[in-house]
């Protein structure tokens, strides 16, 4: 940052106190991770100065060449980490490969059916404030009352009687494995089309930590700034058939020149999605969170389902007697960050909530493993149980200090490695 410290210093500050918050803090936010230095050089590389609408080979300007290459090599790359037929990576973000999808295949008011977002679905899912939800009938489905999982013979019965065009799988806050076959069974047996939304997950499916739904469902979604560690983004991965509609309805249907930067840096990430150390990465996630779920409940906490199968962790904070606001404010001046969230039956408003999200991505990319779990956890848990001690809360926050500035910020990727 020596260029933007002599010439914009009051931003190279800014970037500076977040590069100070990111090493001396414990990232628990299920959806965030840290990039390698590689996607951090191409999505700050000059291939941002380019204007390329259209796909490779088919562009509307001029001195797309590499811009060309670059696209089909992040096309390529995302065909083979999945086993797709097609790849589109051009969405600008989760949501609008989410759109993209919906725009192609439904018409105004059809019926989509999708995870509540209260139960653990996202906005793109068709929640009333959500452009997804003012356009589209949405017939939510939710979690089992009693074990908080996906209940499929329930899913089943309401697809028979809603009779929706479209059904969609995949979540934001739901710890345990999702069934994409079953779902796809459930949408084929009703005449209706299935997306997988595998936004938190992709690193998970990618690396066969988690059931893929490429090449089970009709579509698949992800953002690429999750699990799968790359810049932040969207993709759709769907067979042959499909593509043509796919890629027309992101251009241009729903947008203009495509951030090439990112796409560059999609490309990084995949390639480095694709080595064994990657496998052994994601494999790490869900040990990690494993454990942080086995001492919460060694600690007397209550987790939604009981447990985890993937990188998060949902803490039902009712018997606590705290909010999932007041949680989130005492651990972040612990510096350790995490997010408010709506639990299974949630009483309360999405901003004031009975629950907590906890993940092991961005933790897990720095190196940590079960040992810095447990002690995560244990201090995680004595702030929970007392709150409002600002003794207990200082100590830990030289503890997270000392635990945080002891393991890099960079996933540690070995270039030599990357054959
Ligand atoms: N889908 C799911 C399941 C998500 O969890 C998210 C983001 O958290 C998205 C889509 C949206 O991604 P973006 O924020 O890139 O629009």
């Amino acid at each position: 940052m020596s260029y933007l410290a002599d010439h914009d210093p009051e931003i190279a500050e800014i970037i500076e106190q977040e590069r100070l918050r990111q090493i001396n803090g414990l990232e628990l936010i299920a959806s965030e991770n840290v990039v390698s230095k590689g996607v951090l050089e191409a999505v700050g590389s000059i291939m941002t100065n380019k204007y390329a609408e259209g796909y490779p080979g088919k562009r509307y300007y001029g001195g797309c060449q590499f811009h060309d290459i670059v696209e089909n090599i992040a096309r390529d790359r995302l065909c083979e980490l999945f086993g797709a037929e097609h790849a589109n990576v051009q969405p600008h973000s989760g949501s609008q490969a989410n759109q993209a999808v919906y725009m192609a295949y439904l018409k105004h008011r059809d019926v989509i059916m999708s995870q509540d977002l209260a139960q653990g679905g996202h906005l793109s899912h068709g929640s009333p404030v959500n452009i997804t939800g003012k356009w589209y009938t949405i017939s939510h489905y939710g979690v089992d009352s009693k074990t908080e999982m996906l209940d499929y013979g329930a899913i089943e019965e309401q697809a028979r009687k809603e009779k929706p065009k479209l059904i969609v799988c995949g979540a934001s806050a739901y710890p345990r494995e999702i069934d994409f076959k079953a779902f796809q069974e459930i949408a084929e047996s009703v005449g209706a089309l299935c997306m997988a939304d595998i936004a938190h997950i992709a690193g998970l499916c990618a690396t066969g930590l988690h059931n893929s739904p490429v090449g089970i469902v009709n579509f698949t979604t992800t953002t690429t700034h999750k699990t799968l560690r790359g810049p932040r983004g969207g993709a759709i991965m769907c067979n042959e058939e499909y593509a043509a509609d796919i890629d027309r309805s992101i251009f241009p249907g729903m947008q203009g020149g495509p951030l090439m930067h990112i796409i560059t840096g999609k490309a990084v990430c995949f390639r480095e999605a694709m080595h064994p150390s990657f496998t052994d990465y994601c494999r790490q996630i869900v040990k990690n969170s494993q454990t942080l779920a086995e001492v919460f409940l060694d600690e007397g906490l209550d987790l939604v389902s009981g447990g985890t199968d993937n990188h998060l962790i949902l803490l039902d904070l009712t018997s606590q007697g705290i909010t999932g606001l007041e949680a989130e404010q005492a651990l972040e001046k612990a510096n350790i960050t995490v997010n408010k969230n709506t639990i299974p039956r949630e009483t309360r408003s999405p901003f004031v909530t009975s629950g907590l999200r906890v993940g092991t991505p961005a933790v897990t990319s720095r190196g940590m493993k079960e040992d810095e779990m447990r002690t995560i956890a244990g201090m995680i848990a004595d702030i929970l149980k007392d709150i409002d001690n600002d003794a207990v809360i200082r100590q830990i926050h030289a503890q997270v200090e000392a635990l945080a500035s002891s393991f890099p910020l960079y996933p540690e990727i070995p270039p030599a490695d990357l054959s």
